[in-house]
C-alpha cells in the first residue's frame, strides 16, 4: 500500500506519490524569529518530523527545506501594523539582527531535544531579498500587481480561483468587510513589498526597483522555496493557521510566477490548545519547551504526548495530560530497557505498522501498537528489535535511553556489577560475593530486582 496522506488542496486523503520516482521534495514554514518559539509550534514541527520519517520509511529520499523569517512579517495579517522583528527589538533593546540570530539559534537547539531531524536547507528570508525582488519583478511583469504609495500588492483579483486552498468566500469576505483597507483595492489583496516609513528609520530595509523597503511575508516562501525545490515540488506544509493567508498567498503568487500551484500536496497540523484557546506567541501566553524541562519533564516527553493525537486534531495541554505521557513514556522505555539486545523484528507486526502509518501518519494506533507487542507472547529480542523498528518513525530514541541511575554510574561499577551478575549466573558464589563487596567498597550498592540487577550509590 503507498502512503496516504490528507491534501488539504484536494480536502481528501490521497495515495503519495512523488514527481520524480523515488525523491521527496519537502517544504516546510519555518518560525519567525522574534521570540522564542512555543510548544504549540513545536507540535507542528513534531508532525512535520514524522512525515519526513514515514516518508524515508516508504523508501523515499527526501530533500527537506525549512525557512527562517527573519524580516517582512506584520503584526496584522492585513498588511498593516508593525513588522514583528522591529517590534521584538523595541521589547528587549536588541537589535533585529540580534534578535533573529538569538531566536534562530534557540528554535534550532530545541529541534535537537526533541529529536528533530535537521532539514538539508535552512535558508532566511533576509538572504534571500534578490531572488524576492526577482519574483516580485515578475509578478508586477505579468500583471499581477499593482502599486501604492506605501509598496507594491498582488491583485487577487487577477486569478479566478484565488483562496481555492482555503475555500475562501471571496464575495463573502468583500461584503463583511470592516476593516480599513489602506491601499489596497480588494480584502484579500495582499502586499509584495513595502517601502520604508518616510517618517522612521527601519532596522532591516533594502533597495529595490520600487523604492527603500522590505519585502512581504509570503513572497519569501514562494521565493525560496523555488529556489532550492523547484517551482513546483512535492510536499508542502505548515501550521492549519497557515491555510487561509500564508499559503493561499504562495499559490497566488507561483500561479503568477510559473504558473503552478507550487506543492502537489498541502498538509497542515492542527494548532495545540490551552484552556480552549490556540497558543499564541503574539498573545504572550505560551509556554517554552524550556519549561516542561525545568519541572522534570524531558523534552521527548512532549514528543510523546504529540504523538498520541493525529496530526490533524486539536490537542490540548494540560499538565495531567503531560504527567501521564511522562509515566506511558517511561513505562515504554522500561519494558525495552528490560528487553535486552534486538533479535530480528516480527513481520506481522511490521505490516501492522506500515499499515498505520500509511493511514495518514496515524500515530495514536502506532502507540497502541507498542502496547499490544509489549503484551504479546514473543520474545524479547523480537520485541526489542519489532519496538526499534518503529522508533525509526516515533523517533523516540529509544535504542540508546537508559535508566537515570545506570546512568549515573561509572563504566568500572558498572563492569563490576556485570562481572558479579555472570559469576551469579556461572553459581561462582565466591566471585559474586567478592564482586559485591568491592562495589559496596567503592561506595555502591547492588539489588537485585525483577528487571535484573540495579545499581546505585550508597545512602550515606
Ligand atoms: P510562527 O513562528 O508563528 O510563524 O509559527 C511557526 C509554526 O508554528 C507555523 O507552522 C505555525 O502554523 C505553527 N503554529 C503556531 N501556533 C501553533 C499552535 N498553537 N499549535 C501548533 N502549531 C502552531
Ligand atoms: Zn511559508
Amino acid at each position: 500500500m503507498p502512503l496516504n496522506l490528507y491534501d488539504t488542496y484536494a480536502r481528501q486523503q490521497r495515495p503519495f506519490a512523488p514527481i520524480e520516482p523515488d525523491k521527496v521534495r519537502l517544504y516546510a514554514c519555518g518560525p519567525t524569529v522574534y521570540n522564542f518559539q512555543h510548544i504549540g509550534n513545536y507540535r507542528t514541527y513534531i508532525f512535520e518530523d514524522i512525515l519526513r520519517r514515514a516518508l524515508e520509511y516508504s523508501g523515499y529520499d527526501v530533500y527537506h527545506v525549512v525557512n527562517i523569517t527573519d524580516v517582512g512579517h506584520l503584526t496584522s495579517d492585513a498588511d498593516t501594523g508593525e513588522d514583528k522583528m522591529e517590534a521584538g527589538s523595541r521589547r528587549t533593546g536588541q537589535t533585529a539582527w540580534e534578535i533573529a540570530e538569538q531566536y534562530t539559534a534557540d528554535f534550532q537547539e530545541k529541534l535537537t531535544w526533541l529529536n528533530v531531524l535537521e532539514p538539508h536547507i535552512w535558508c532566511r528570508a533576509t538572504d534571500h531579498i534578490q531572488e524576492q525582488i526577482e519574483a516580485i519583478s515578475a509578478i508586477e511583469e505579468k500583471g499581477f500587481a499593482y502599486r501604492t504609495e506605501d509598496g507594491v500588492y498582488f491583485d487577487t483579483s487577477k486569478l479566478d480561483d484565488y483562496g481555492y486552498l482555503a475555500r475562501l468566500d471571496i464575495e463573502g469576505l468583500q461584503g463583511g468587510m470592516r476593516v480599513d483597507l489602506g491601499e489596497k483595492r480588494r480584502i484579500t489583496d495582499f502586499a509584495l513589498w513595502k517601502l520604508s516609513p518616510k517618517d522612521e528609520q527601519r532596522q532591516m530595509e533594502w533597495d529595490s526597483p520600487w523604492g527603500k523597503g522590505f519585502p512581504g511575508w509570503h513572497i519569501e516562501c514562494t521565493a525560496m522555496s523555488a529556489k532550492y525545490l523547484g517551482p513546483r515540488f512535492d510536499i508542502h506544509c505548515g501550521g492549519e493557521d497557515h491555510i487561509p493567508v500564508h499559503h493561499t498567498n504562495e499559490i497566488a503568487q507561483a500561479q503568477a510566477c510559473y504558473d503552478t500551484r507550487l506543492a502537489e500536496f498541502w498538509l497542515h497540523g492542527a494548532f495545540l490548545q490551552s484552556d480552549g484557546e490556540k497558543m499564541s506567541k503574539s498573545s504572550g501566553d505560551f509556554l517554552r519547551l524550556e519549561s516542561l524541562v525545568e519541572k522534570g519533564y524531558d523534552a521527548l516527553v512532549y514528543r510523546f504526548f504529540c504523538l498520541g493525537a493525529r496530526y490533524r486534531a486539536k490537542l490540548s495541554f494540560t499538565w495531567e495530560s503531560i504527567d501521564g505521557a511522562a509515566t506511558a513514556l517511561n513505562r515504554l522505555r522500561a519494558t525495552s530497557h528490560s528487553w535486552g539486545d534486538p533479535g530480528t523484528a516480527d513481520e506481522d507486526y511490521i505490516a501492522q505498522f506500515k499499515e498505520r502509518v500509511e493511514d495518514d501518519l496515524n500515530m495514536p494506533r502506532v502507540l497502541a501498537l507498542c502496547w499490544d507487542l509489549a503484551g504479546s507472547d514473543l520474545s524479547d529480542d523480537v520485541k526489542k528489535a519489532t519496538l526499534l523498528h518503529f522508533d525509526q518513525v516515533m523517533g523516540l530514541q529509544l535504542a540508546t535511553w537508559q535508566p537515570k541511575a545506570a546512568a549515573e554510574i561509572p563504566a568500572e561499577i558498572q563492569a563490576m556489577a556485570e562481572k558479579r551478575q555472570q559469576a551469579r549466573t556461572n553459581k561462582d558464589w565466591a566471585t559474586a560475593d567478592q564482586m559485591r563487596d568491592e562495589i559496596t567498597t567503592a561506595g555502591y550498592e547492588v539489588e537485585d530486582t525483577p528487571e535484573g540487577p540495579r545499581v546505585s550509590p550508597l545512602k550515606s
